[in-house]
């Protein structure tokens, strides 16, 4: 049987062949998408428990002229692994200082993703120095979100960097938090701000009894720790009710609004609780 489940690998399967096709067009395609200006940007608005926005989400979407709408799930493990999501964060910060100047949504929050591998070359830092004195905006308007892999890759460099534009007055959060290794040993010396629960958690609240515990404990954990919390993907108004008893801080989700473009974000997108 060893044999053969060996052999099989050698013939071609064009399931496979298909995905690595995809995935060289993707790398190949996002080599000129600055150019050919096919990035942009989307905002997903993060509310208080009385249904307030308190800040926003910056999301990245590429239009393709080749592959059309291609989702950032499957372009952005592809853009970290090729060194193209350097420039292409680059290019994040400044189109966010340029729509602050344009629409200055009240002086909220934005939050922008980093993936792991930039915290190796940590260029995104003067990147966003940068932005903040050239487009005149206060630190506090930005947040930082990273996963928990970022701090076991390279622990003392993200460390490092992030308390750096900490000390700026820029927030951190943990995004996907408990879907990675989180040591809570190490969580209380992090300079961290917020702590955003995953969706999956959120998602099951209804229905399993479990996920309400682990959401309520990462709460407990979080505020005891002088942290905020985030619950992302929040789609019911029985998760947000159940979020709200449980003292979240800020909800996220289609329930309140999907991330839109900038001219579409307006004060009435956000559905009163
Ligand atoms: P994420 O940071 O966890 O972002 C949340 C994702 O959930 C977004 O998907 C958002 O559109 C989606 N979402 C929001 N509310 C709901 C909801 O109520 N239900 C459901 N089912 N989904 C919801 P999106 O925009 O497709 O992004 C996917 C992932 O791609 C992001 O996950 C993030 O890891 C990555 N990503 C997106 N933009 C950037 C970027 O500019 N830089 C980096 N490094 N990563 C990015
Ligand atoms: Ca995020
Ligand atoms: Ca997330
Ligand atoms: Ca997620």
């Amino acid at each position: 049987a060893k044999e053969q489940g060996r052999g099989r690998y050698a013939f071609f399967d064009p399931q496979i062949n298909a995905r690595n096709q995809r995935n060289m067009r993707i790398k190949v395609g996002l080599n000129d998408a600055l150019e050919r200006d096919e990035l942009y940007l989307v905002y997903q608005p993060k509310v208080l428990s009385g249904g307030a926005v308190c800040g926003y989400e910056a999301l990245m979407r590429w239009h393709s002229h080749e592959l059309g709408l291609v989702s950032p799930a499957e372009f952005i493990p592809i853009a970290e692994a090729s060194q193209a999501l350097e420039s292409m964060t680059v290019w994040l910060l400044h189109q966010v200082g340029r729509d602050l100047q344009k629409k200055p949504l009240k002086g909220l929050q934005v939050a922008i993703n980093l993936s792991p591998r930039q915290f190796q070359s940590g260029s995104w830092v003067d990147a966003l120095r940068e932005v903040l004195e050239e487009y005149h905006l206060g630190p506090e308007q930005f947040c930082i979100e990273v996963t928990e892999s970022a701090l076991v890759e390279s622990f003392n460099t993200t460390v490092a960097q992030l308390s750096e534009v900490q000390a700026l007055g820029v927030e951190v959060a943990i995004d996907d938090f408990g879907t990675g290794y989180s040591s809570l040993e190490y969580l209380k010396r992090l300079p961290i701000d917020y702590l955003k629960i995953d969706r999956s958690f959120v998602r099951d609240i209804g229905t399993d009894a479990d996920d309400r515990i682990i959401v309520q404990t990462i709460i407990l954990l979080a505020h005891s720790l002088g942290l905020k919390v985030v619950a992302e993907g929040v789609e019911t108004a029985e998760q947000a009710e159940f979020l709200g008893q449980q003292a979240c801080d800020e909800l996220q989700g289609y329930l309140f609004a999907p991330p839109r473009r900038l001219e579409n974000l307006g004060d009435t997108a956000v559905k009163r609780q």
